[in-house]
């Protein structure tokens, strides 16, 4: 199948080198996202930036396509694909629009997949159900108003009475947060034992004791709901414990691992649609006598983003395969966010260079393009912090 834009055949070369071809699934679901995006999300992203409105209908649409359960287990009436299939449905997601795009992304691999490693059986049965078919929205809550990247320091405490835990803290910048019905979340027993001291639990919006604060208003992905999320003398069940006592560092690292590679995925949706634009206007617009696609400035930006573009492509599906072959994968999951996300910002500048004018103005997207694109440089982990990530690997191969 060929990657739009692109003229490669990405996806052959991969089942080349699996030595096996692609599940047909996932090329199904490949295409259906690409017609959705298309015919869907491009049509209406604008109006959900201009708006900063949650593009409640698009999550909806998603739902009946069988995108919220990519990843949750077929009893449940999940499509068990993993996370090469996230990753590809991802691209076009967020080719289309970003601000649905981490929707989704959050949903599956911030709270499905810790739910699916860490969770009990009564949880999967418990939560799967509602999470595959759309029916509850999924959030994941570990920053706060103070710590960011340092998450070992989170303020929010957690203490053991009888069979329920009883939370108190403020959570921010939490992604679906309003809208969320289920969320991941972490507390601290002891903020002196840093991360031996964090334990994971499954909350629930009807919850005693939980509500939502603030709404942040943001650079881009504007349609996007980001809020804080409020816990006081929250009451949470004993059984709602994710993982062991003391495990919820530990289960918060390896799910930010794959976040990471659905963020890689957003980024590479947003640089494609850069370089669709470029494409479009460089192939439609005269000057000096000659398409501007003609001029050898324009080409070589062409080129080289496309070139970047594609290697982006094979780091994060990498790091998927990897994932989902059960191999350790942080090293290559940072490699691959902290790349797309930089090959995103560069194809959103050099799309706004050969656009000129019309690049800026707030009829192209392009203009989203770019406020969206730096987002993917912060959030599940900022470039630097994905730096410490990949030389403590490379440290760590070499023995
Ligand atoms: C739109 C949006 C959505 C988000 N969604 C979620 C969500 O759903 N759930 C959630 O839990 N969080 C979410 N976040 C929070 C996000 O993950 C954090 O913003 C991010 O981890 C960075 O933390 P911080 O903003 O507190 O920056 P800080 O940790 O305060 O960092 C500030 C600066 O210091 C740099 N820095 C920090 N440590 C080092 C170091 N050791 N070496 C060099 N430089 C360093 C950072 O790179 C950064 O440039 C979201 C954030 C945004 C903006």
């Amino acid at each position: 199948m060929l990657e739009e834009g692109t003229g490669t055949d990405l996806e052959g070369t991969l089942a080349a080198m699996l030595g096996t071809s692609l599940p047909q699934k996932i090329i199904e679901l490949h295409q259906t996202a690409r017609d959705f995006a298309d015919e869907v999300l491009i049509p209406a992203a604008d109006l959900h930036d201009r708006e900063e409105s949650f593009p409640a209908d698009n999550v909806e649409r998603l739902a009946k396509l069988g995108f919220m359960g990519i990843l949750a287990p077929s009893q449940y009436g999940g499509l068990d694909l993993g996370n090469l299939a996230l990753t590809v449905v991802l691209e076009e997601i967020n080719r289309g629009c970003a601000s649905t795009g981490v929707t989704l992304s959050v949903h599956n691999s911030l709270l499905s997949s810790p739910i699916l490693h860490f969770g009990s059986q009564e949880q999967h049965a418990r939560y799967f159900p509602r999470l595959a078919s759309g029916e509850a929205l999924g959030a994941y809550a570990i920053t706060e108003p103070d710590h960011g990247s340092d998450a070992a320091a989170i303020e929010t405490t957690c203490r053991r009475e009888g069979d329920e835990w009883v939370l108190n803290g403020t959570k921010a910048w939490i992604t679906n947060g309003s809208y969320a019905d289920i969320i991941v979340t972490f507390a601290t027993m002891d903020p002196s034992l840093r991360s031996r001291g964090i334990s994971a639990f499954v909350i629930e919006k009807s919850m005693p004791g939980f509500s939502v604060g603030k709404k942040e208003k943001k650079l881009g992905i504007r349609g996007s709901d980001t809020v804080q999320l409020i816990f006081d003398e929250m009451r949470v069940p004993a059984q709602n414990l994710l993982g062991e006592e003391g495990q919820g560092f530990k289960i918060a690292m390896h799910t930010l691992d794959g976040g990471r590679i659905g963020i890689a995925s957003q980024a590479i949706g947003i640089a494609q649609a850069c370089l669709d634009e470029m494409v479009d206007f460089s192939e439609t617009h005269e000057m000096f006598g000659r398409k501007l696609a003609d001029n050898q400035l324009v080409s070589h930006k062409i080129a080289e983003l496309a070139t970047r573009l594609d290697a982006a492509r094979l780091l994060t599906r990498r790091a998927a395969i990897m994932k989902d072959a059960g191999l350790s994968h942080s090293g290559e999951a940072s490699m691959a966010k902290l790349n797309a996300s930089e090959v995103a910002n560069d194809a959103a500048r050099m799309a706004l260079e050969v656009l000129g004018g019309a690049g800026i103005g707030r009829q192209s997207s392009v203009e989203r393009l770019f406020r969206d694109a730096k987002i993917t440089e912060i959030y599940e982990g900022t470039s630097q912090i994905q730096s410490l990530v990949i030389s403590r690997h490379v440290r760590s191969v070499r023995g």
